[in-house]
């Protein structure tokens, strides 16, 4: 019944029992191979004041009774003394005005649970109850559970992963089981968000050096701070929280906001070219959860925009919205002074209309001669592979390497590589 070899078992002896198990569908057509999961028994009660009273009365006669459902919730009595006081009993046991109720049922003296819920058991449950969270007659609302869950994409810590969301599937199993819930899995998918860390170190209060938001709010501002929370490491792997990488990141909304201010007048095709491919990239990466890669984009682009004396209204509110879920505050500045159309930027939509540019933005293309990178040339996106080779052979070295040769292969990867077999 142990791990171990398998013996006296036919074909299947001397294999290793982990292994056996994959094979056991083999052995016979009347033998199906399962897969059981288990849950540890769940303690919800805890001897604290603070959760939500559970809800049942002992009564000498009657034994254990539920509160009927017209008084509920049960509420938590007002009081100064909700320490524990090491007994192992609930700091509500003390509370006698409390306690002491009478029965449902006979109407005779009882006692109330003096255990409330752990707060667990609610957490697990809390995606319903936001979705109506006045709502005082149900817990949650049937229609909205309709058109809102299940839940697209749950993020949080990874420590998550583990408790709180096997809690939570298990609570909409035993929910759906009840015919509460339309569905079993309340969160299509999970992603679990990084660690910050400070200068290379886990923060901790023994180690004095957490980091207090506040602090950079007035140093740097809260944009500067979000922004660079954003950008300082990829999203699900966290990373290492710098005051230098603070300051560049304020110098870089200077420099945004240096381009917002700049003269309005033309802009050059190239600048369009470079918002549609930033257009692409920051919305490939908020769908992706890169927020580093979508604010590198936009630094990008800020970099070229620098380079020119004017710039179109249009490109500044463009600008302006793809940075704003990161820098909230300046982006509404700005959109607000270039007389943008809606109350607020959040009601104007993503950029549009770069998609001509897309067709005419360059891709610089490595040339391997017979595996061995000999140069670069430029190319429209998406160019055919005669017109890759075409500039290869305008390319005065790269001609010259390939004169009198005779050229067995080519194999072109569009927009990656050329690699010309000779
Ligand atoms: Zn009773």
């Amino acid at each position: 019944t142990e791990k171990g070899k398998m013996i006296n078992s036919g074909k299947y002896s001397d294999m290793l029992s982990v292994d056996f198990i994959d094979k056991i569908d083999e052995v016979s057509d009347s033998i199906k191979g399962s897969v059981n999961y288990h849950l540890h028994d769940w303690c919800i009660s805890r001897q604290r004041y603070w959760g939500p009273p559970i809800p049942i009365v002992y009564c000498e006669k009657c034994g254990t009774v539920h509160v009927p459902e017209d008084e509920l919730p049960v509420m938590l009595p007002n009081t100064d003394d909700y320490i524990p006081d090491g007994s192992g009993k609930s700091p509500l046991a003390k509370n006698l005005e409390f306690v002491n109720t009478t029965c449902p049922v006979c109407g005779g003296p009882a006692r109330r649970e003096t255990d409330v819920s752990d707060n667990f058991l609610d957490s697990a449950w809390y995606y319903l109850r936001y979705l109506s969270p006045k709502n005082r007659s149900v817990p949650f609302d049937d229609e909205l559970v309709d058109k809102w869950c299940p839940v697209d994409m749950y993020i949080g810590g990874n420590e998550h992963a583990t408790l709180h969301l096997m809690y939570s599937r298990f609570l909409a199993m035993a929910l759906h089981d009840i015919d509460f819930l339309p569905f079993e899995e309340p969160f299509a998918s999970f992603r679990g968000h990084g660690l910050i860390i400070k200068d290379g170190e886990k923060m901790s209060k023994s180690k004095g050096n957490i980091v207090n938001p506040n602090e950079y709010f007035e140093t740097h501002g809260v944009d500067a701070l979000r922004t660079y929370l954003m950008f300082m490491g990829t999203f699900l792997e966290g990373g290492d929280f710098r005051d230098s990488g603070m300051d560049a990141m304020r110098r870089f909304l200077n420099r945004v906001w240096d381009i917002a201010t700049m003269p309005e007048g033309k802009s050059s095709t190239e600048l369009k070219i470079k918002m549609s491919e930033t257009v692409e990239k920051v919305e490939y990466s908020i769908n992706n959860i890169k927020p580093n890669t979508a604010i590198a984009a936009i630094m990008e682009f800020v970099n070229e925009a620098s380079k020119e004396t004017s710039i179109e209204r249009q490109l500044v509110i463009d600008m302006a919205k793809l940075l704003s879920p990161f820098a909230p505050f300046v982006c509404e500045e700005i959109y607000s002074m270039k007389g943008g159309k809606k109350k607020t930027i959040l009601d104007d939509g993503f950029p549009y209309g770069y998609e001509k540019y897309a067709s005419m933005a360059k891709t610089e293309l490595p040339v391997q001669i017979t595996g061995k990178m000999r140069g670069k040339v430029v190319l429209p996106q998406n160019a055919s592979q005669e017109k890759a080779m075409e500039a290869v052979m305008a390319d005065e070295k790269l001609s010259k390497m390939l004169e009198g040769k005779s050229i067995r292969k080519i194999i072109y990867v569009q927009d990656k590589i050329i690699n010309i077999i000779i």
